[in-house]
């Protein structure tokens, strides 16, 4: 599907912060209107949970040493947590890296490196499960997935289940799954849009193309989204200066393997 209009929802929600780095309630209260079933004040509580986890692989920085890892030496009894479970024992271990002198200094970096590299380091959105019975929610920015059922509830009654067009070559092209969920901003001879919102990887260049988020979105996307589709200041502000968001770097390929397996388990 072509676009026809777009907001630039990154720079939006860019403005949480004001000047002086602090919440912008203006611009909170227009937000919580801009996004329906109060998704964003759910996101914004989420975002003060300390249930949210951003894992980094990070072995180019190791190999350089301009970053320390925080939380994957083999012999921290901290670390081996983070990795081995999924309870509580994430937000202990979390706290513990958090509290050493060299984590603000590590955030900067990480998050620069997020926003700024040339290639994004491999990372992982994970939020804490509600019961400990419960999985992980594994959220997936890249390709606007997340696997929560309210995400997935959306997604099958606005996206599979939508009654089938009437017969006819151009009909059936309309209404294949990927025309009903992505917009494609054509770049041919249009500039790029500065929005990052809802953007889903292209292997095309001359294409930037953005899920139909208005279709499948829950507050676990939206509140990542506004860490990694934003800017790097509102990535600081939760991780660093408000500190109820986890950034932590994995520099060891096996314990980055080993935290998927758990989290898949
Ligand atoms: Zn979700």
């Amino acid at each position: 599907m072509s676009e026809e209009h777009h907001i630039d929802y990154s720079q939006l929600l860019s403005q949480l912060l004001d000047e002086k780095g602090e919440l912008n309630d203006t611009i909170t209260s227009f937000l919580y209107h801009l996004f329906p079933e109060e998704l964003f004040v759910r996101a914004m509580s989420l975002l003060d949970s300390n249930d949210m986890f951003i894992y980094v692989y990070d072995k180019l920085q190791t190999e350089s040493k301009h970053i320390k890892s925080i939380s994957t030496e083999p012999d921290e009894p901290e670390a081996r947590e983070a990795l081995s479970g999924t309870s509580n024992e994430m937000l202990k271990t979390s706290e513990a890296a958090e509290s050493r002198p060299d984590a603000g200094a590590n955030s900067k970096d990480i998050a620069h490196l997020l926003y700024e590299g040339r290639e994004a380091p491999l990372n992982r959105l994970i939020v804490k499960p509600e019961t400990p019975e419960s999985p992980p929610i594994c959220v997936d920015l890249d390709h606007w997935f997340c696997s929560c059922e309210e995400y997935n509830c959306q997604f099958r009654s606005n996206l599979l289940n939508v009654p089938e067009q009437p017969a006819g070559p151009v009909d059936l092209e309309e209404s294949s799954l990927y025309s009903r969920a992505i917009v494609e901003h054509e770049l041919k001879s249009q500039a790029p849009h500065s929005d990052r919102f809802a953007q889903v990887k292209s292997l095309h260049l001359q294409f930037q193309r953005y899920f139909r988020h208005e279709l499948a979105m829950c507050p676990h996307l939206l509140a990542f989204a506004i860490l990694l589709q934003t800017s790097s200041a509102i990535l600081m502000y939760f991780t660093h200066t408000n500190a109820t968001v986890y950034l932590i770097t994995v520099q060891n390929l096996d314990e980055w393997l080993k935290l998927h397996l758990n989290v898949i388990q």
